[in-house]
């Protein structure tokens, strides 16, 4: 059982003290009676909650799309950077967490959840969820890098990397820099950096574009989020 004012904001309805005005403006009901308290308590799975008459739906996890901005820390908090809660709105932040971790440089696709079980999934080493990066790199990435990438590499870990799809996008031979597309299984710290320093070049740009079936919305500007439709988490689940 919940407070109706808490579940309003929640359900992103309206925040705390908004909720109270809308008591207050006799458009939330109970189960058809009016609600006169928001302390009074409500069990969001049984009772049908209305504003306006319109029953709001009940969702009991919420899943954000946030598009990671450089100079923030996944973390949900840090005593001397920003976060990426700080990108969310303060009602949306509470029980919610990243799902993994991309570098303060790295920009682009990350997954914030409280449904712990999925979160928990979405990293274990067995499942193996397919992360794709955008990369910039300093240097000429070659045929035999895309070859090294599938057969494995040393990066200083007890075992070779799991295979990666490494794609050639573009190369500026005056520049000496490439634009590449590289696709990971594995999730270990500064990888994908590790794998191209590993064949002596420099990753100077890093974004995440999907993980396993979830993609960046390109909508998203850089420090965005928007709420995975019900397909998205269907499908990641
Ligand atoms: N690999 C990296 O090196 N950094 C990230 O942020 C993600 C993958």
């Amino acid at each position: 059982m919940i407070r109706i004012d808490k579940f309003l904001s929640q359900m992103q309805v309206a925040t705390r003290s908004e909720s109270k005005k809308l008591i207050k403006m006799k458009r939330i009901t109970k189960n058809g009676a009016l609600v006169t308290d928001g302390g009074e308590k409500c069990d969001p799975k049984k009772d049908c909650i209305c504003l306006d008459g319109h029953p709001i739906a009940y969702q009991e996890y919420h899943y954000l799309m946030l598009h990671k901005p450089a100079g923030c820390v996944t973390a949900t908090e840090d005593r001397q950077d920003k976060t990426v809660m700080d990108y969310l709105p303060d009602n949306l932040r509470r029980g919610l967490s990243p799902v993994g971790r991309l570098d303060k440089d790295t920009e682009g696709l990350l997954l914030i959840t409280d449904d712990g079980a999925l979160n928990h999934s979405l990293l274990a080493p067995g499942r193996h969820v397919p992360k794709t990066y955008y990369a910039r790199i300093h240097g000429i990435v070659t045929e035999s890098d895309i070859t090294a990438f599938k057969n494995g590499l040393d990066i200083g870990e007890k075992k070779m990397t799991a295979p990666a799809a490494l794609k050639i996008l573009h190369i500026a031979e005056n520049e000496q820099t490439s634009e590449i597309l590289v696709t990971i299984t594995e999730g270990k710290f500064h990888q994908v950096k590790r794998m191209f320093q590993s064949v002596g070049k420099k990753v100077s740009y890093l974004k995440r574009l999907s993980m396993g079936s979830l993609h960046l919305d390109e909508k998203l500007t850089p420090g965005a989020w928007r709420e995975l439709t019900l397909e998205e988490i269907t499908k990641l689940k």
